[in-house]
């Protein structure tokens, strides 16, 4: 299976374990590699909170971690991580889900390390969709960590 997929294209049903409803209108997001452009930008700290939470919430998780397309399996660490609130999350072992409007985007957890490392810049809807969840109160995201934090 090639790793690339455009974005906003319809996803696959390529893997074994599906969370997604047959009715779920379901995208990809963030499946980039080197030999296709994508656009770019210098990520706001809250979208990079989103997506860290978001990480922590993965589904479709693998026995595996996939390494960086970009870094190259040589240049990365194993498994790359997402570091945010003094805690870490590893990456390139599940995906992630973003609900907007009728839409379901379907990221690799590694977009975390595409947006941070790499510039990436995911389309505006999906931006939007982050944007419009409460992941923008802090007070709410410190409640969900600690929640976490505890298990
Ligand atoms: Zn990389």
């Amino acid at each position: 299976m090639s790793y690339y997929r455009e974005d906003l294209s319809q996803y696959g049903n390529d893997f074994i374990y599906q969370v997604d409803r047959p009715s779920d209108d379901v995208r990809n997001v963030g499946w980039i590699d080197t030999t296709h452009p994508y656009n770019k930008w210098i990520p706001p700290e809250w979208f990079l909170d989103a997506l860290y939470i978001a990480c922590r919430h993965k589904v479709n998780l693998k026995r595996s971690y996939d390494h960086c397309r970009l870094c190259g399996a040589l240049a990365s660490p194993y498994p790359l991580s997402a570091d945010r609130f003094s805690r870490k999350v590893a990456l390139g072992d599940g995906e992630i889900r973003v609900r907007g409007q009728g839409i379901v985007h379907a990221s690799p957890d590694l977009i975390y390390h595409y947006v941070e490392v790499h510039g990436y810049r995911p389309p505006d809807e999906f931006i939007s969709c982050l944007q419009k969840r409460k992941y923008l109160s802090r007070a709410w995201l410190y409640k969900v960590l600690a929640r976490l934090h505890r298990r």
